[in-house]
């Protein structure tokens, strides 16, 4: 049985996508099979990541018309698959988790990306997920914004892996990982430096990870990978 990883944050523009994308090329490197799930329906944009301008069929589709998953699954010349949504309000939290239940016995990861905000959609996420990932900046309203994200879990009692830290400078400004961490109350699983090859990588339709894996950005993706993997093994 497939692991589904939900990425999580409660703000927009912190790299809940970027991280999604880049996790599931980092996963892929180790020779897992990786499906990348749309789960921000009010604003999906998962598929413009990975070069799928217009997807025909998606999740909606999938959830609405009852089609076959696979009808709405892609693959990217990465070689992780992608599964998108397409704007969708009031969604059927039972089949959504259902499709995502049925898709765990084809992959050995399924990374699912989420909404920014504290709604009933990222609930859904949630409560799909086997394990979570937080996303947050080193700042102080996206590290508040995170807080609320680790109440949840703790309240659905969903295991967190840990946070990453994105768009680090290191400058004095910055709120610390170790502080971030600290005021969490979990690991902090990754450092992200700015990088401007994550920007690049948007246009190009190709994840960093994938394209340029010695970057610093995407060792920290694909030590995060691995400590996955790892874990998974000892049963964790
Ligand atoms: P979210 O999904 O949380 O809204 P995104 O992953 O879409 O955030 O990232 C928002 C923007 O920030 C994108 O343009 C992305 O390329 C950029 N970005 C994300 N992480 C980094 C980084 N480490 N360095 C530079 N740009 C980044
Ligand atoms: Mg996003």
């Amino acid at each position: 049985m497939g692991k589904v990883i939900g990425i999580m944050s409660f703000k927009g523009g912190v790299g809940k996508t970027t991280s999604t994308i880049n996790l599931a090329c980092a996963l892929y490197r180790y020779g897992k099979s990786v499906l990348v799930v749309d789960g921000n329906f009010l604003s999906p944009n998962l598929h413009l990541y990975l070069g799928l301008l217009k997807p025909e069929k998606t999740l909606k589709e999938v959830i609405r018309e009852d089609i076959a998953p696979e009808n709405a699954i892609y693959e990217h010349a990465s070689g992780i698959h992608l599964l998108p949504c397409n704007f969708y309000k009031d969604i059927d939290f039972e089949k959504f988790s259902k499709v995502i239940k049925s898709l765990k016995g084809k992959y050995d990861y399924i990374v699912l990306d989420s909404g920014p905000s504290y709604t009933e959609e990222v609930i859904a996420v949630l409560i799909v997920s086997d394990e979570l990932v937080f996303i947050a900046t080193p700042d102080y309203p996206s590290v508040a914004s995170t807080v609320k994200a680790t109440k949840l879990a703790n309240y659905k009692s969903v295991m967190v892996r840990g946070v990453i830290v994105n768009r680090r400078r290191k400058r004095r400004f910055e709120v610390k990982p170790t502080e971030i961490g600290k005021t969490l109350g979990v690991d902090v699983v990754a450092e992200i430096p700015e990088d401007n090859n994550i920007l690049k990588s948007v246009t190009q339709f190709s994840p960093v990870v994938w394209k340029r894996p010695r970057s610093k950005s995407s060792r920290q993706f694909i030590s995060l990978a691995k400590k996955i993997i790892s874990s998974n093994l000892k049963g964790l």
